[in-house]
């Protein structure tokens, strides 16, 4: 192959190379769109996760409530009790020791009263965190939605600019020999970066690593398909 043929095909794989590269830029972006998608969605799991322990709170304490109200409704029923007993007691003595007993229940219904209020007030600061949290999670699903959207066109785009460029690649190709695009494609799949690079410094401009004089001959000479011994890119002479 003479010179000049073999540097217009690299002139046109360079060409192609460029367009690979993006591609597989879009490619990686576009792979990295549902985990980012699912990393918001995540933030959205925290906000409901509050809302269903304040809920959980709220009922706690009303249940707390509840059972305060049990209390003191069958500390009540004692008291009733104890005053009927007092209709039939004749002495004196028993009737005060009653009253006594009565006078203690109360003590524990005001106490137990007192722990009710507190629960109640409790119970209010919970509604209001419950109210609050409510907001914020609309607040947080509302700017979730803007940025899902956001990806979205951001995918339509990726995959629009993905096809423009195959439909590139696909006229790029035309011409170019059978052996070296199915070495490029090759290298490039291996290699994932680049498939085509040029000498730097004596040595491959891929993996770095020097090359011998005869193969930076070959290279000059440009009249074949020379590859780098070590990574397997293929080589050219940056003029
Ligand atoms: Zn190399």
């Amino acid at each position: 192959m003479d010179k000049q043929t073999v540097l217009g095909i690299i002139d046109k794989l360079l060409i192609i190379q460029e367009r690979d590269c993006r591609i597989a830029r879009c490619q990686r972006e576009l792979d990295d769109i549902p985990n980012l998608k699912q990393n918001i969605a995540n933030k959205l799991d925290q906000h409901k996760t509050a809302l269903e322990n304040a809920k959980t709170t709220i009922k706690t304490r009303l249940v707390a409530v509840k059972q305060r109200e049990v209390e003191i409704e069958s500390l009540r029923q004692q008291i009733a009790k104890f005053r009927e007993q007092q209709f039939q007691i004749k002495s004196n003595e028993e009737f005060k020791v009653l009253n006594r007993e009565i006078a203690v229940l109360q003590e524990n219904i005001r106490g137990l009263e007192d722990r009710e209020i507190e629960l109640m007030e409790t119970v209010e600061q919970a509604l209001q965190e419950e109210n609050g949290l409510k907001a914020e999670l609309a607040k947080a699903e509302g700017a979730v939605h803007g940025e899902f959207q956001q990806f979205d066109e951001r995918l339509k785009n990726l995959e629009a600019e993905v096809q423009q460029l195959q439909l590139d690649r696909q006229g790029l190709v035309v011409g170019i020999p059978e052996d070296w695009l199915s070495r490029y494609n090759r290298v490039m799949e291996n290699r994932k970066d680049v498939a085509l690079v040029s000498v730097e410094k004596n040595a491959c401009g891929g993996c770095h690593m020097k090359l011998p004089p005869h193969v930076l001959q070959d290279i000059k000479r440009a009249d074949a398909i020379i590859t780098c011994s070590f990574c397997g890119r293929l080589l050219y002479w940056h003029a």
